[in-house]
């Protein structure tokens, strides 16, 4: 058997013919593939608008200037998290507020993040972590009474649900990735979904260099060469080559997801009754499964553990190093591993198994039987 990467795109002929249809045509950039992929994104996830972009960290940043972020504004955030989750709120000179996670979700703690509002809190950010909605409704219960913002980070999250709708179609925006590794792919790319009409326009027109279309519109008589600058805009435009590909995995996306619940499924009966701790999940058909966080028991040594399944020819990985370990957080604002303690003990002990719907039945059995063998003779992991 071969190496078994963490992750691997699932791309067939759709996807080639739709990118090779693309560069025959002769447009390449913002076009009829990209307004077609928008239109069919808003409606599987049921959301009015959808606006295709280059990253859901790009999708992030506009979400954060359609709601007028401002300098010395703070936006509450996991700790256990991306950086692309802060960083963006940092563009603006405003704070990322940090607040830790539910130790069985690994989600934002919606207690933890009513004990960080202040009258400055303009935002609250949560991560579906791994495809697995976070509790929305108790965010909102200490959001909307203070009129905070939600903007869900929604990376792992495609397709995801929550009391039955999808993620994309619950919060006031979401913001999705099609980076390679993601559910659906694009090579890179993120989709910005709202139901208002102002955040749409906003995001819509700084997305691509504050151009005004409305202008264009106003003034056709002019000739199809004029537009009109209206603000100092960002270049955050989807390429039609991507959207394409979006589109040939976007009719893939169910199919794809019930593969991966299908592999979560064997790990959960396969690795039950061991000393791990299983992913949390409420109805496996509602979780995106993006990742399989599996936690090794506590005081495990994670690292021995990675290499023996390294050494077995499995790649695993670890979500997420959380923000207040990484030297740029730490250092400018005094964290210590102590300022977040869930986040800091789950991480210690977590290991992402692969995942993805390309995975074949024989590649699943070797996980199965790398990690079980691992743990079975494992002294030196669990005397870590
Ligand atoms: C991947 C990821 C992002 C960034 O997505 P890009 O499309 O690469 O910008 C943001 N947040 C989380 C939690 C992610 O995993």
């Amino acid at each position: 058997m071969t190496f078994i990467p963490f992750a691997r795109p699932d791309l067939g002929a759709a996807e080639m013919d739709a990118v090779r249809a693309v560069l025959e045509s002769g447009w390449l950039t913002t076009g009829e593939r990209v307004h077609e992929f928008e239109a069919a994104f808003a409606a599987a996830v049921g959301a009015k608008h959808a606006i295709a972009l280059n990253s859901c960290t790009a999708a992030l940043h506009l979400a954060l200037d359609a709601i007028g972020l401002r300098a010395g504004d703070e936006v509450i955030i996991p700790a256990y998290t991306f950086t692309a989750t802060a960083e963006v709120v940092l563009y603006f000179g405003a704070t990322p507020v940090l607040a830790d996670v539910d130790a069985r979700t690994l989600n934002i703690d919606a207690r933890r993040v009513a004990e960080a509002v202040t009258a400055r809190t303009k935002a609250i950010i949560p991560v579906h972590f791994g495809g697995l909605a976070a509790d929305l409704d108790a965010l909102r219960a200490v959001a909307a009474p203070r009129g905070i913002a939600i903007i869900d980070d929604a990376a792992h999250a495609f397709p995801s649900r929550y009391n039955g709708k999808y993620i994309g179609a619950v919060s006031d925006i979401t913001c999705f990735s099609f980076y390679a590794t993601k559910t659906i792919t694009t090579g890179e790319g993120g989709m910005l979904c709202t139901d208002s009409d102002a955040y749409a326009a906003r995001c819509r027109l700084m997305s691509l260099h504050g151009i005004s279309h409305d202008a264009w519109k106003r003034y056709r008589a002019e000739g199809s060469w004029y537009y009109e600058v209206v603000a100092p805009g960002f270049k955050y435009n989807m390429t039609d080559i991507a959207a394409a590909l979006g589109l040939a995995q976007l009719r893939r996306a169910d199919a794809m997801r019930a593969r991966r619940q299908e592999i979560a499924e064997r790990y959960n009966a396969a690795f039950e009754g061991h000393e791990f701790e299983l992913p949390a999940f409420g109805d496996a058909r509602d979780h995106a499964w993006h990742l399989y966080p599996l936690r090794l028991p506590r005081g495990a040594d994670r690292g021995v553990f990675v290499d023996a399944l390294r050494a077995r020819e499995i790649g695993a990985s670890v979500h997420f190093i959380p923000l207040h370990l990484h030297p740029f957080y730490r250092d400018r604002y005094g964290f210590t591993p102590d300022s977040f303690l869930v986040s800091t003990a789950e991480y210690e002990r977590e290991v992402s198994l692969p995942i993805y719907s390309a995975m074949s039945d024989a590649e699943v059995d070797a996980v199965i039987g790398a990690v079980t063998a691992v743990i079975r003779g494992a002294s030196r992991v669990l005397a870590g």
